[in-house]
């Protein structure tokens, strides 16, 4: 019985292997008709040429399988023949899962992100002095946090809003990180500051409006520094996973995604956070993908709760914008926590992260 059963096992594998060379003969045949095609500028998808092959295929079937499985088995195989036909980068994105299929891991300052657990960014919207910056980050110290975020650069809606304090508000940023051995996180928004602004930055943002600047995109591409890259306004999430293309063909892999919110109808919310786009984004890329709780729905309210959701649903980080005084704040000053609120939100939200992972 065994000794029959083997020797069905050993035909089985025989046959197994003669279907794995047939399958890639018939591969390479696919791959010469791709180049004829396209020296001829013809359509690679052939749908009446699909149905002539699978005709005759069944018209031969003499079983056990059913025309129907057999349909199906060879719609499999020209699928991934026209797959082949394509090429390398509309296959497969660099950003892809099906590129890579292990979690990019991007570390910075020893917080790794992306590695199963939660990490937080926090600060204020924007640095508008050493003493309001410092004392985020003194805060920040006492819980153990690494991440310090603020910016220095402000694409703000009017022209006549506080824009930031520029180059001033990195150094700002560096000296309080250095201070309270933080790391800095800020938005850059023009591709000619990179290079200046990675001497004083541990993470360069990119925001929500510049998700498709794609000069800038380029630039952070080409510099050895992590992009915290922010969904944009409008864009769906192909679009969002472009633009980290758009980083990572450049040569930088570190990419953390950010969903922040995207603009609906609903106003009851200053945007409409996406939360489903986190495992979108998870299963379709390698990538860490944070939520930016503030900026997503504008409310202080809402700040807990879509924490909450956030690490529930299998985000990697979190963020949120800090205060010292969020009355006087130059910007966000609905949305921004101050120091107790911060207590509180964070008491509880690590609370939830211990019982959850
Ligand atoms: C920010 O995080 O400071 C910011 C401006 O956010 P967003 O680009 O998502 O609007
Ligand atoms: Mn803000």
């Amino acid at each position: 019985m065994s000794n029959e059963m083997d020797q069905l096992r050993n035909q089985l594998d025989e046959v197994n292997l003669e279907i794995l060379e047939l399958i890639n003969n018939r591969a390479a045949l696919v791959q010469q008709i791709g180049q004829v095609k396209s020296k001829q500028s013809m359509y690679r998808f052939d749908p009446i040429r699909e149905r002539e092959m699978l005709n005759l295929i069944t018209s031969k079937n003499n079983g056990p399988f059913e025309n129907s499985t057999i349909e199906h088995i060879f719609k499999e195989i020209f699928k991934a023949g026209l797959e082949l036909q394509e090429d390398d980068h509309r296959k497969a994105l660099l950003v892809s899962r099906k590129k890579k299929a292990d979690n990019t891991v991007v570390e910075i300052k020893g917080e790794k992100v992306g590695d199963g657990n939660t990490h937080f960014v926090f600060g204020p919207c924007a640095v508008e002095s050493y003493e309001q910056t410092a004392a985020v980050g003194k805060v920040l110290q006492s819980k153990g946090l690494k991440l310090l975020r603020g910016g220095a650069f402000k694409p703000r809606t009017s022209p006549y809003d506080f824009q930031g304090l520029g180059i001033e508000g990195l150094q700002i940023l560096r000296r309080v990180a250095d201070e309270y051995d933080l790391a800095v996180i800020s938005e850059i928004v023009n591709p000619a500051h990179i290079e200046q602004a990675i001497e004083y930055l541990d993470v360069i943002q990119i925001g929500a409006r510049n998700m498709q600047n794609f000069e800038l995109l380029k630039a952070a591409g080409e510099v050895d520094k992590p992009v915290l890259l922010k969904r944009g306004l409008s864009a769906t999430i192909s679009e969002f996973i472009n633009a980290a293309e758009y980083i990572m063909s450049r040569g930088n892999g570190n990419i953390i995604l950010c969903e922040r919110g995207i603009r609906t109808y609903e106003t009851a919310t200053r945007n409409t956070l996406d939360i489903s786009a986190v495992p979108v984004l998870k299963q379709e890329t390698h990538l860490p993908v944070m939520v930016d709780v503030t900026h997503s729905t504008g409310r202080r309210d809402l700040l807990l709760p879509t924490a909450k959701a956030a690490i529930a649903i299998g985000a990697d980080g979190v963020m949120a914008e800090v205060h010292p005084d969020p009355a006087v704040a130059l910007s966000d000053s609905a949305q921004q926590m101050d120091i107790p609120t911060f207590d509180k939100f964070f008491e509880e939200i690590t609370d939830l992260d211990r019982r959850l992972r």
